[in-house]
């Protein structure tokens, strides 16, 4: 007799459609896909796009990701939860609504503003909404260091100044350092409970379409699968610098990491 398909955690994925492919939902799929979880997409928002920049964006009635998303909860047991774009205040209490219905699920929060090329996916006060009503209810956020400072509203302010602002709303916030220009790039994790582990690696050459969804989306997969914070952390910054030193320029812009 046949055995039955090994069981492959669901993560619900709330995040924006890139028709480029290399951001927004299919990031999430791929990502989700290499780390053995099953991905289950729900279109918050969608966007035109290439691998330069964005050039417009609409997001969903509140009504259609509400019952994209309420569907599949009814349906299978979702193990994480991944917030890419959300595109407008309102997604954000939608999102909350959402999940009430998932109390102990992890939610992955990637505060999604702007897309590499610069274009905006949001405005701040998306971000400010996301700071308010999502970071309570969120495992861990990753913004990078520019999202960060949109975030804790310091234009200038150090990952630690961030940081410091921000953890009151938050268990753990992971403030990517990849926006620099420092040979070395230094990913900080900030701890609710005061701890810090810092995650070094050395600097690609290019700039990179995908690479925070790819990271956000890695470190649900990795946290439905069992895998503890830290750890989740570490191996999901790993996994996303392979898949950016494998990237290929699949078009006139930015590099698309590799996933699979
Ligand atoms: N989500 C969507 C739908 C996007 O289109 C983009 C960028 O274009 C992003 C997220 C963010 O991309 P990145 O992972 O490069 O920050």
């Amino acid at each position: 007799m046949t055995q039955p398909n090994p069981f492959k955690p669901v993560v619900l994925c709330l995040s924006g459609h890139d028709p480029s492919g290399g951001a927004g939902l299919q990031a999430d799929i791929e990502a989700l896909i290499a780390q053995g979880c099953h991905a289950a997409p729900t279109v918050t928002a969608l966007t035109v796009q290439d691998t330069v920049d964005v050039s417009d964006f609409r997001v969903l009635d509140r009504e259609w990701v509400l019952a994209q998303a309420n569907k599949v909860i009814s349906d299978m047991p979702v193990s994480a939860v991944k917030l890419g774009m959300l595109g407008s205040v309102e997604m954000a209490d939608t999102v909350l609504e959402l999940m009430l219905r998932l109390p102990n699920v992890p939610l992955v929060c990637d505060p999604v503003l702007r897309a590499g090329g610069g274009g905006s996916l949001g405005k701040d006060d998306v971000g400010f909404a996301i700071r308010e009503r999502l970071f309570p209810v969120a495992a861990i956020a990753t913004p990078n260091l520019p999202e960060a400072r949109i975030l804790a509203e310091l234009p200038d302010g150090s990952a630690d100044e961030c940081a410091a602002k921000l953890l009151p709303h938050i268990r753990h916030l992971l403030i990517t350092g990849g926006h620099g220009d420092e040979a070395e790039i230094h990913n900080r994790l900030y701890c609710a409970d005061g701890s810090q582990h810092d995650f070094t690696c050395p600097r690609l050459p290019g700039s990179y379409h995908g690479s925070g969804c790819t990271l956000a989306s890695t470190l649900a997969g990795r946290l439905a699968l069992g895998e503890e914070l830290v750890s989740a952390v570490r191996s999901s910054l790993d996994y996303t610098w392979r898949t950016l030193r494998d990237a290929e320029q699949p078009g006139h812009g930015q590099y698309v990491p590799r996933r699979l």
